[in-house]
């Protein structure tokens, strides 16, 4: 069998590149390879969620996001919003007075790197008026973000959320949306426009004078291929193994807890709550002296990371809510399925409950949860691998780490335009593998400080 591109991987990655490649430059003879069905793997896992908001020290990160999510709101119009992309936007909030400046200086750089302004909201009433957003839909609403220093501003907007929050940040060019039905969305296109799927585990790969050659499909089957595109995902490390690259990559294992809010505690309409300060787990005092007895619970008792997060999940009937919170994130080899750590749930909760105090009514009283996740693979700056690599028609698209749902559309049309020698975003160099052949970059890299990582 012959093809013009090969794609290893039927991830959001790879599906995005067959859509560019297909329906937006008219290519004929892109075959997906993947063992699994399509989208199932990390892809399925994810909370869904998009955001322009992202750290430096440049404006790559900023960019590429711009660049994604307008791409995102042009499927949206296309598809009569099939995807139910949403603007509802990223809250994030403290509560420690000593964290004030460094959350005000934090929440400046991405303004300035591009993500919009930043409107200050404090005591003075008349300055800027904050539009709110409404629960579904993404057209008509401000970019940049709603810096609320004022705790009354606070209680009014947002009165779910603890008393002692003293400022909350709302970033607006965010929101969630269905994963699946955007991926499906871009896979039925391809395929309309003639990607071909074919199940199969690329086992091997063939390379001729440092050029692809053919690519060989459960040991047996080979199929030839002048492009070949690495989408592995969490196996993106192993498929450039076949081909003698080493990607500088590595995989960390995330958790995901869905659970019934019976009792409202999160409304409906709240957008995506991040508490942005370390704490204390609340435990009672015999639970305490429990935990403390055992060497193996008794980091539970010590201050933990910052990052615990939740949003509603599903349509207006829906009660049903998201928490995630990585207190231990480690380099691990991915083994499918995950394992899941069942202490997730309950330390997720109490973990919320800082934020949100109306979730203490379900301690010791909680829904049966339901616990999944999967692997953030990334490289040690958190940003993506997208482009060439030294073999000649091999090409990398992956290292999306914990935000590959929302850059994928920028991603894949990166990827292609590679592919179709088009022109290239300012944002390519800075995403490309040889990026680390220069060594200003790696000096860069030193000293690299916050990665934007939830
Ligand atoms: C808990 C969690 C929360 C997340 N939240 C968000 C979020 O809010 N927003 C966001 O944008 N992103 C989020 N992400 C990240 C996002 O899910 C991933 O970045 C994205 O799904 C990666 O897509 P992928 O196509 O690279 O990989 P995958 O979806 O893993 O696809 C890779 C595919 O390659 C196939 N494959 C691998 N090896 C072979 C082989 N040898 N032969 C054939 N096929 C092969 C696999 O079967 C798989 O189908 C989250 C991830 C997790 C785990």
């Amino acid at each position: 069998m012959e093809c013009e591109v090969l794609i290893c991987g039927a991830g959001i990655a790879g599906v995005s590149t067959a859509y560019h490649l297909t329906v937006r430059h008219g290519i004929k003879g892109v075959v997906l390879v993947d063992e699994r069905p399509p989208l199932s793997l990390t892809s399925d896992k994810s909370t869904e969620c998009y955001r322009n908001w992202w750290p430096g020290p440049d404006s790559t990160m900023v960019d590429f996001m711009n660049r994604s999510i307008d791409l995102l709101e042009g499927l949206a119009l296309e598809s009569g919003n099939i995807f139910h992309l949403n603007r509802r936007g990223y809250l994030y909030l403290t509560a420690d007075p000593d964290q004030l400046d460094n959350f005000i200086q934090t929440a400046r750089e991405p303004a300035r790197l591009g993500a919009g302004a930043l409107r200050i909201h404090n005591t003075d009433p008349s300055k800027f008026e904050y539009i709110t957003s409404p629960p579904e839909g993404f057209r008509g609403m401000p970019d940049g973000a709603d810096l609320f220093l004022d705790p009354e501003l606070i209680r009014k907007y947002f009165p779910y959320v603890s008393n002692e929050v003293i400022a909350a940040l709302h970033v607006r060019r965010a929101g969630w949306f269905s994963a699946q039905q955007l991926g499906m969305f871009m896979l039925d296109q391809a395929r309309c426009h003639g990607t071909q799927v074919i199940e199969g585990k690329v086992t091997g790969i063939e390379i001729e004078g440092n050029r692809v050659r053919s690519t060989v499909i459960d040991d047996v089957e080979k199929i030839y291929a002048p492009i070949f595109v690495n989408a592995a995902g969490p196996f993106l490390k192993q498929i450039g193994e076949l081909q003698n690259i080493d990607l500088p990559v590595y995989s960390e294992l995330h958790l995901k807890v869905s659970v019934r809010d019976h009792q409202g505690a999160i409304p409906r309409h709240a957008p995506l709550l991040i508490w942005t300060d370390r704490q204390t787990l609340p435990w009672s005092a015999e639970e305490i002296s429990i935990l403390a007895e055992d060497p193996e619970t008794r980091w539970l008792l010590d201050e933990m990371p910052a990052g615990v997060h939740t949003r509603p999940e599903g349509g207006g009937d829906s009660d049903i809510v998201l928490f995630l919170w990585e207190y231990h994130v480690n380099k691990v080899e991915p083994i499918f399925p995950p394992p899941l750590d069942e202490q997730y749930p309950e330390i997720a909760l109490r973990g919320l409950m800082k934020m949100l105090p109306r979730l203490q009514a379900y301690l010791g009283r909680s829904p049966r949860p339901y616990l999944d996740g999967g692997y953030y693979t990334k490289t040690r700056e958190n940003r993506p691998l997208i482009g060439p690599t030294q073999v000649e028609g091999s090409y990398v698209i992956g290292a999306l780490s914990g935000f590959g749902l929302m850059a994928s559309c920028a991603a894949g049309e990166l990827l292609v335009n590679y592919i179709t020698n088009s022109e290239l975003p300012s944002y390519a160099p800075a995403l490309s593998l040889n990026r680390y052949e220069d060594p200003n970059y790696l000096r860069l890299l030193e000293n690299w400080e916050d990665s934007g990582q939830l």
